[in-house]
């Protein structure tokens, strides 16, 4: 607190994360020793960088990049690029100190990091996008190498931009190692990496509702934001006998009384995706009412996945959830509830999964795709999913051992919490101080 007094964000992910070490650590003493939580809530590296490029009126931008390397005990820095106005310091090193956890329960071996830059993609011409990812890797790509350091896409950051940022590395360093996911398949990429965030959070959301005797057959779904994540978590749900109610993205929220089906799911994917539409556009839709500037999560459903980004979903926002009798939250997003919301959760006893496990599929597949381009091979998409499923499957398991209740039930904020850093922890302590 003393340290970052400006990084809310950060301090907010050190608080839930610390709060659910403390009694473990009471129990566990081995672990609070060598300056190991002192070492954890600092990164390794931060470089902060400018970078500056030209756009389609010959104007000179300037923006600023950052790249955070939190943890490489247990292998490369692995985590995301996001590009968006709000990105800065706290944002990074809180997802690249989540994704340390994160990265560790998916059983692979990557340490944890991430990155971006507070450049605003939208409206945004091809050129002036691929002159910025130019520009960035011009600095960049110094810090980054397969054993070293390997980003992938997040907000903002799709196949579009991984690639132009892919190739410039591959430019200057004249070397095709695996050095970026989420990759193009023509070059390197994985089957099922698009799919596997959005898949993986629900393939976490069944785990948690059969090891709790609960259906989703015919269950009604609050999905928030209507990006990578959200899209194909909407799918796997549908295609599982959901029924998704709602997307909505920074303008508000689209819903659907009945459901969208498939079709209208995937005519939205190509709204966002081709078009870089946004929701209120398809208002007139006589099949959807549109909520400007509004949240999903005051619509009744059983279901809720939070997949648009940090803090959209608060206390209030929570006990009217659980007013309306929802069984199940699982954060396809990274963080996106309050730590109020979290605590609404916990004490209503809703089945509540904190992003770091429900949303570790994506990061998994990109796992995955190291694995396939070290092996010079390509899976085919049923052994991606199939691997997918098993990891999920690990993540639920390690999330009831470390998190399971006297009473039977699971804390799987605890569960995820303490698997994670037991990982991390022993890495660090068989390593010694540096
Ligand atoms: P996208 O850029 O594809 O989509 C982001 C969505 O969130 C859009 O609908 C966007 O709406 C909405 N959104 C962004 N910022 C805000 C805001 N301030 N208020 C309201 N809505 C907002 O990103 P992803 O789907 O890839 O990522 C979504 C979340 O999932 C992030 O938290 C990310 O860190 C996390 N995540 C993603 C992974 C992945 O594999 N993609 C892996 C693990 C976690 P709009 O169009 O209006 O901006």
């Amino acid at each position: 607190q003393r340290r970052d007094p400006d990084q809310p964000e950060f301090l907010q992910a050190v608080k839930e994360v610390t709060a659910s070490l403390w009694p473990f650590l009471e129990r566990h003493p081995r672990y609070a020793r060598d300056g190991l939580m002192e070492r954890l809530v600092e990164p390794e590296r931060v470089v902060q960088f400018r970078v500056a490029w030209v756009d389609d009126r010959g104007q000179v931008q300037v923006n600023r990049a950052f790249r955070v390397q939190h943890s490489s005990a247990i292998g490369p820095f692995k985590g995301g690029m996001r590009f968006h106005p709000s990105v800065n310091l706290s944002i990074l090193k809180f997802l690249a100190f989540e994704q340390t956890f994160k990265n560790a329960l998916t059983t692979l071996p990557m340490g944890g990091g991430k990155g971006g830059s507070d450049f605003d993609p939208k409206g945004k011409s091809d050129g002036e996008v691929m002159r910025f990812c130019q520009a960035l890797m011009l600095e960049l790509y110094r810090h980054l190498g397969p054993d070293t350091d390997v980003p992938a896409g997040d907000i903002g950051v799709g196949a579009r931009e991984v690639g132009y940022m892919a190739g410039m590395m591959k430019k200057l360093s004249n070397q095709a190692g695996c050095v970026f996911t989420g990759k193009g398949i023509a070059y390197g990429g994985s089957l099922m990496r698009p799919e596997a965030t959005g898949y993986g959070t629900v393939y976490f959301v069944e785990q948690m509702l059969h090891y709790n005797h609960r259906q989703t057959h015919g269950a009604r779904v609050l999905v928030s934001g209507s990006g990578n994540v959200a899209q194909y978590a909407a799918i796997k749900a549908t295609d599982l006998g959901g029924r998704v109610l709602t997307f909505s993205d920074s303008g508000g929220t689209l819903y659907c009384r009945d459901g969208f089906d498939m079709e209208a799911i995937e005519a939205i994917a190509a709204h966002k995706n081709e078009r870089r539409g946004r929701l209120a556009e398809l208002a007139d839709d006589p099949r959807y009412d549109y909520l400007p500037g509004k949240r999903p999560w005051h619509i009744p459903a059983e279901i809720a996945l939070p997949c648009a980004t940090q803090n959209e979903l608060d206390g209030e926002d929570a006990r009217s959830l659980v007013k309306n009798g929802v069984v199940c939250v699982a954060e396809g997003a990274n963080m996106p509830s309050t730590l109020e919301a979290v605590d609404v959760f916990l004490e209503a006893g809703t089945l509540y999964a904190p992003g770091k496990a429900s949303n570790a599929g994506g990061v998994a597949t990109s796992g995955l795709e190291m694995s396939q381009n070290s092996a010079r091979l390509s899976w085919t998409h049923a052994e991606v999913d199939e691997r997918l499923h098993v990891i999920m499957k690990d993540i639920h398991a390690n999330c009831v051992r470390h998190g399971k209740r006297k009473d039977g039930t699971v804390n799987y904020v605890d569960g995820a919490n303490i698997s994670g850093f037991v990982k991390v922890a022993d890495a660090m302590l068989a390593q010694g101080v540096y």
